[in-house]
């Protein structure tokens, strides 16, 4: 399939509709400055193709999507054990909410909420990984150097009381094992890594390869079984409180990021990414699943 006109007509078809609906993340000062009116798309075969349209070379905050591979770091260095701390079901809360996890102890449901993030930064630690070691994964699996914004991470420090709520509260039921100010550092800036749509739809590579290496085949960055867990999270659980509406309407596994990004896998054959800072009520982006939608459509891809 020659990919290139696709995403060329999806840029065009997309475009006319920015500033039309949606809103950029407020609640992180840092965020609410990125203008909403831009829209990019890029996607890389297993094979090597590639195709991009609009802004997809414009970094942004990868926010939420950077969980896929904390996750990933953590599956791979801890194996069946990291389900111990963490569930993998669906929430139906809110990403930020504190209720569920009273009712359960403080085992957060899955990985892709806060919660579940945070207690994989906790388990990170643990292992003795840093932030250095993040943004080495990220450069490798994008084949670029990559970089946290540093005024995003102060931004979300500075305001993140909930997050810093959620850390404490997993603490108080024995459940965060480090410092809870070195745990939220270590989340709030793999939140502020900037990468933009053509680094993303590299690294999310080894999801549409059983495991293995995006840009070069090596084995192995997960294992085959890992890589099909993770697709499984995505899912069910990557898309806030939307993912079954995304299987639905796109079925597809996809992870989303309050900057308006979203990750998208078509196992044995692509990975893809779509950028638009405008988000729905869900905290998706808005014109990034509209995006998807038309992708699925076009290309008849889809697991189902
Ligand atoms: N840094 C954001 C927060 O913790 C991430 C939210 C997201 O992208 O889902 O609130």
């Amino acid at each position: 399939m020659n990919f290139q006109p696709i995403l060329d007509s999806i840029d065009a078809e997309i475009r006319p509709l920015l500033g039309r609906g949606g809103q950029v993340a407020n609640y992180i000062p840092a965020l609410a400055r990125v203008p909403a009116e831009r829209f990019g798309i890029a996607l890389r075969t297993c094979d090597g193709q590639e195709a991009r349209a609009g802004d997809a070379e414009t970094p942004f905050s990868i926010q939420s999507i950077s969980k896929l591979f904390t996750l990933t770091r953590a599956m791979r260095r801890m194996g069946d054990a990291l389900w111990e701390r963490i569930g993998r079901e669906p929430s139906g809360n809110p990403f930020n909410s504190l209720v569920q996890l009273e009712a359960e102890q403080g085992k957060p449901r899955n990985p892709f909420i806060n919660a579940g993030a945070i207690a994989v930064a906790d388990r990170l630690l643990s292992l003795g990984d840093r932030k250095a070691d993040l943004l080495a994964f990220m450069s490798e699996l994008s084949g670029e150097p990559i970089a946290f914004d540093d005024e995003v991470a102060a931004s979300e420090a500075a305001t993140g009381y909930r997050n810093l709520a959620l850390a404490n509260f997993m603490k108080s039921f024995g459940k965060i094992d480090n410092d809870v100010a070195a745990v939220v550092d270590l989340y709030f800036h793999q939140c502020a890594i900037r990468m933009n749509c053509v680094q993303l739809a590299h690294a999310a590579g080894f999801l549409c390869r059983d495991g293995a290496h995006p840009l070069d085949g090596r084995p192995e960055v997960a294992s085959a079984r890992q890589a099909r867990r993770i697709n499984a999270l995505m899912l069910t659980c990557g898309t806030y409180d939307a993912a079954g509406d995304v299987a639905f309407s796109i079925g597809l596994p996809c992870k989303s990021g309050v900057g308006g990004g979203i990750v998208a896998v078509v196992p044995d054959k692509l990975s893809l990414c779509v950028w638009s800072p405008a988000l729905d009520h869900s905290g998706n982006s808005l014109l990034g699943l509209k995006a998807l939608e038309l992708f699925a459509g076009r290309t008849g891809l889809s697991i189902f």
